[in-house]
């Protein structure tokens, strides 16, 4: 078994977790302390009101996700797209979510109020089964959920899977589609919820095959649908097609607020839970966000960018890009027109990008100071820039269109030029005699 509190453990045995002792409020004052310590795995042992613990932060890292898969960095993009395309069915069961089963009112949980402007509590971490009321499709996505009263949650859904299952059932002239929502789950889970995985595929699946078969679902007591059967606390909901709440203003990946929108209603009628659950919090627009939306679309992006040249040592969609707008990408470049298809290719695999950079194998994607040298002594703007105006982008982007999702993209090749010489451009070298590969290395400089 895999579940929240062995990779915890996990944690605590190689001292990354912090403990935070002081009580602390669920409104402001715990996201306070998140914001200021992003990048770090949190528990918060005291909360205001509440006898539960709430845990944050624990995809903040690149490394935090591949030591929660077992996977080395290099590794990553290859066994997520493994099991996107190898699935693997969940053993269905009991687990120790069924140590409660009743009711719940959402004001019990320590659900957070994250920022200044937010209209009230946001569930920011959950993941949410549902399937087309005939049950031939199943989907599993991450959606943020304002709390509108004790049992009612209204959710943002994008125009992907689940809002297809919406309209699926619109059409059936059904009323309510039933979910699950659940709370405090393995980083594998979170990453697979958060990966493109084609309609039809279960999330739950994919995190399965992430997790070596590790993962076991449970049905939910009061309405028809899956949740994983070792998960801290599980909402079980009607997702109503046919009545909706203002949803927002939010503080989406940008850091900026969302618009407001009319947005479906959740209803809870029950809940499964642990009875000293651990509420999993996640930070809107820190790290964690960032990396669970960035990173299965880096995936992406490396394996079109591999179909044009075979070297690439890195992509990174950049934390100061929003994990989702900014992409460096990495490459040995062969052809003098390489870079330029690599940027098509990096704006066609991830459609919501705004601008990107190509750098030589030298230049390590995840340095951004590196970044900028190559741009500083290896970019021309009047050859190496390529802009595609009028096209799709994110509707974050406050200096879009957000409505019509229309602006322009930035292609910056920042690789140096075939045609003069490689050492006009190479990076001049000290050389480093044993002493002072010693004390270099005592001084935990190299
Ligand atoms: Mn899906």
């Amino acid at each position: 078994m895999s579940d929240l509190r062995i990779f915890l453990e996990e944690l605590d045995s190689r001292g990354e977790l912090l403990h935070i002792g002081e009580e602390l409020s669920p409104r402001f004052e715990i996201a306070a302390v998140m914001r200021h310590l992003d990048g770090r795995p949190l528990l918060f042992e005291r909360v205001e009101g509440h006898r539960h613990r709430v845990s944050a932060g624990l995809c903040a890292g690149r490394g935090l996700i591949g030591s929660a898969l077992g996977v080395e960095d290099a590794d990553l993009y290859g066994r997520l797209l493994e099991a996107v395309r190898n699935p693997r069915r969940c053993e269905v069961g009991d687990g120790p979510v069924k140590e409660v089963v009743g009711r719940l009112r959402l004001s019990d949980i320590p659900i957070l109020t994250h920022f200044e402007g937010d209209p009230g509590p946001y569930v920011t971490s959950a993941v949410l089964y549902a399937k087309t009321p005939e049950g031939e499709v199943e989907n599993v996505s991450i959606h943020r959920l304002l709390v509108l009263d004790d049992h009612r949650l209204t959710l943002r859904i994008v125009p992907r899977h689940l809002y297809r299952i919406v309209e699926t059932a619109k059409e059936r002239g059904v009323e309510s589609i039933d979910v699950s929502i659940s709370l405090g789950l393995h980083p594998a889970v979170l990453l697979a919820a958060s990966t493109p995985a084609p309609y039809g595929v279960s999330e739950f699946d994919v995190a399965n095959a992430l997790m070596g078969g590790a993962l076991k679902l449970t049905e939910c007591e009061h309405v028809d649908a899956l949740a994983p059967a070792d998960a801290e606390l599980v909402l079980e909901g009607r997702l109503r097609v046919d009545e909706e709440a203002v949803e927002g203003p939010f503080v989406d990946l940008t850091g900026t607020y969302d618009v407001e929108r009319r947005q479906p209603v959740v209803e809870v009628v029950g809940a499964m839970y642990r009875e000293d659950y651990i509420y999993q919090a996640l930070l809107p627009s820190g790290m964690e966000h960032r990396l669970l939306m960035g990173l299965p679309r880096e995936a992406e992006i490396w394996e079109y960018v591999r179909a044009i040249t075979p070297h690439v040592r890195g992509v990174n969609l950049t934390p100061g890009g929003c994990g989702w707008l900014h992409c460096v990408v990495s490459i040995r470049k062969v052809r003098e027109g390489d870079p330029k298809n690599v940027l098509m290719a990096v704006f066609a695999a991830h459609p919501s990008l705004k601008h990107a950079v190509v750098v030589d194998e030298d230049i390590d994607p995840h340095n951004l100071e590196e970044v900028e040298w190559a741009i500083a002594t290896r970019f021309r703007g009047d050859e190496d820039l390529l802009i595609v105006p009028h096209v799709r982008v994110s509707s974050l982007d406050p200096a879009s269109d957000q409505r019509l999702e229309l602006g322009c993209k930035v292609g910056v090749d920042a690789t140096r030029p075939l045609s003069k010489p490689e050492r006009d451009f190479r990076r001049a070298e000290i050389p480093l005699s044993k002493r002072v590969r010693r004390l270099l290395g005592r001084l935990g400089c190299i």
